[in-house]
């Protein structure tokens, strides 16, 4: 796994970056070609080029990070990672993974916002533009599930049209049927979010049946690309596993959070299956430390990417040095 410089696709010119300031390009929520802060990493694993795009982040309630925990204990965890007691940005990346001529995105970011408040995400569209990647040239979506923060850029106002007519979507056959009549019984959601989440995998569903591959257990997508579901987070909740020349890595979409290292029992509020979601995190979390296999993951600190670590009963996160 190496770093690959990104300066073909990068856009800014001299006369670009003169006219910034920190006054209107230091903020990740605003959009422009010019963002000082970097919004994508590219990498390669084998033969396989992969680019992690950020979409923003979201802000979510501390609770939201282990509702199961004791609040006192999830307090000093927040403090011990410096982060305000009541509220934590939680990254939103998604994925470009180029093999074997195909192109594929892996998870969509959250799109529009939809009336719930997280004006520092949905960037995705315009941020794939500015790293180079056409919409059209995109032949394959994988979708790790169907909550809205990773299949919302989809049903982004224009996008659809975008889209080459072929495109394949790639969805577990478990998470298509889970939304015809979704159980939310066991999440712990801030108001608002049940509804909204419900709404979009709805409407996804609608708008793209017809470029939908549901596929059971596994599939190859392009040499090296496979995407297996895990469940846990939701029924269909799948992670990609990419393999090329020895090197490995693997995208784990809802499977680990920052917290779930230390505290893997910690259930997260957006998990429909909390217990399995646990036993799929530990499992996980165990065989990347075993075979050393670099990891990213929707929700950890942009770009991701890392290792994983056994430290006793739990996990050390490894953040990768960046190279570039
Ligand atoms: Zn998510």
């Amino acid at each position: 796994m190496s770093a690959q410089s990104s300066s073909n696709t990068r856009r800014s010119t001299a006369a670009a970056e003169t006219k910034t300031s920190l006054d209107n390009t230091s903020h990740p929520g605003r959009p422009g070609l010019d963002e000082l802060v970097p919004s994508r990493y590219a990498l390669r694993v084998g033969e396989i080029d992969v680019l992690v795009v950020s979409d923003g982040v979201l802000s979510l309630p501390g609770a939201m990070l282990g509702h199961n925990a004791d609040p006192a204990v999830r307090s000093a965890w927040l403090e011990n990672m410096f982060q305000p007691p009541d509220v934590l940005e939680w990254a939103l990346n998604a994925v470009v993974v180029r093999s074997g001529g195909r192109t594929i995105l892996i998870d969509a970011g959250i799109g529009m916002d939809p009336g719930l408040n997280l004006p520092k995400a949905g960037q995705l569209i315009h941020r794939l533009e500015a790293a180079g990647v056409d919409l059209a040239s995109v032949t394959d979506v994988v979708l790790t599930h169907l909550h809205m923060d990773h299949c919302g850029g989809l049903l982004v106002d224009g996008v659809r049209e975008r889209l080459r007519p072929d495109l394949r979507i790639h969805l577990e056959a478990a998470e298509v049927e889970f939304w015809a009549s979704p159980d939310f019984s066991h999440v712990s959601m801030p108001p608002g979010f049940p509804d909204a989440l419900r709404r979009t995998a709805k409407r996804f569903l609608n708008e793209y049946h017809n470029q939908l591959r549901p596929f059971e257990k596994e599939y190859e997508v392009a040499p090296g690309v496979l995407v297996t579901r895990t469940g846990g987070h939701t029924p269909g909740h799948s992670v990609v596993r990419l393999a090329s020349g020895g090197d490995r890595l693997t995208f784990a979409g809802d499977a680990v959070f920052q917290v779930g290292f230390e505290h893997p029992d910690w259930y997260n509020g957006f998990e429909h299956d909390p217990e399995e979601a646990a036993r799929v995190r530990v499992r996980l979390l165990r065989e990347l430390a075993a075979n050393r296999e670099a990891l990213v993951a929707t929700h950890l600190s942009f770009p991701s990417v890392c290792h994983v670590a056994v430290a006793g009963n739990v996990f050390r996160w490894v953040p990768a040095f960046w190279d570039y």
